[in-house]
């Protein structure tokens, strides 16, 4: 049952990114007017606003004007429900505790950030403020949040990523690792970006992906912002490399970067411990 809710969870927060995606880089107040067709204006019903389901019975169009609505609705629905049962998955077997809810709470929280910054990034080559510095002070309050309950009756299982023998198989950063991988993230990409400017005489990168890099840092902390950085701009060059190679991209056209870092902040949150261990094993 909890599977099930938490996918179902994961549908109507996925709805409501939907919005955000739409309406943040448009500067429209997210709350109102209610949804409507950005075609024919006409408000759309609840029935017609099920995640996936209505998608699949309208057929993709809008029930008044039948003008096409983009299947980024139904995909963004249908990975948020995945990846909220993944985040779930991943404490498993879990048990309900204060503390384990807010780890999972947290992931999930950071999930609903990386959503909407990837399609975002994607489609308007921006990531609104309310995002990237939403990102950051989220991670910030929620992380304070669990340390501080450290102090109770309830112990949080964190470890260090580098002394796994001496904790759960969890891994939760501390507050300061919090803080060193904000720093770091948003450091070592103020250098890429300094240097880009350098060398290629041009904006390589976005302020927006500086501040981005600074709240995942927050999230993974500096351990696993390390390997999201190294995990960012190798799917960066293999992607980039495959669109030039089959033409669908240019020299010159401009790639934006916040997809990569959001995809390797998953790869980081779901196999970051794995990854490193493998790595720690081959030296
Ligand atoms: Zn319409």
């Amino acid at each position: 049952m909890i599977y099930l809710f938490i996918f179902i969870l994961g549908l109507c927060i996925g709805s409501f990114l939907n919005v955000c995606i739409w309406r943040l880089p448009r500067g429209q107040s997210l709350l109102r007017p209610a949804s409507h067709c950005p075609n024919c204006q006409n408000p759309i019903k609840w029935y017609d606003n099920i995640p996936l389901l209505s998608y699949s019975l309208l057929k993709g169009k809008c029930r008044r004007c039948s003008s096409p609505i983009s299947p980024r609705y139904p995909l963004v629905e249908a990975l948020t429900g995945t990846l909220f049962l993944l985040s779930l998955l991943h404490y498993y077997p879990i048990t309900f505790t204060l503390s384990s809810s807010l780890l999972l709470l947290r992931d999930l929280l950071f999930i609903s950030f990386l959503i909407p910054i990837f399609f975002i990034d994607l489609e308007n080559q921006i990531i609104p403020n309310p995002l990237s510095y939403g990102i950051i002070i989220t991670g910030l309050i929620i992380n304070i949040f669990i340390h501080s309950l450290k102090i109770g009756t309830e112990t949080i299982f964190y470890t260090n990523l580098f002394s796994p023998e001496n904790g759960m198989h969890f891994y939760f950063p501390s507050f300061l690792s919090s803080l060193a991988g904000m720093a770091i993230g948003g450091g070592l990409f103020l250098a890429v970006y300094f240097l880009g400017s350098f060398f290629l005489k041009e904006e390589s990168m976005g302020i927006g992906d500086i501040k981005l890099a600074a709240g995942i840092g927050v999230f993974l902390g500096w351990e696993g912002m390390l390997i999201c950085f190294f995990l960012s701009f190798l799917l960066g060059a293999v992607i980039a490399t495959t669109l030039l190679l089959t033409h669908l991209k240019k020299r010159r056209d401009k790639i934006p970067f916040a997809p990569f870092l959001v995809g390797a902040a998953l790869i980081s949150l779901f196999l970051g411990d794995k990854l490193l261990h493998l790595y720690l094993a081959l030296l």
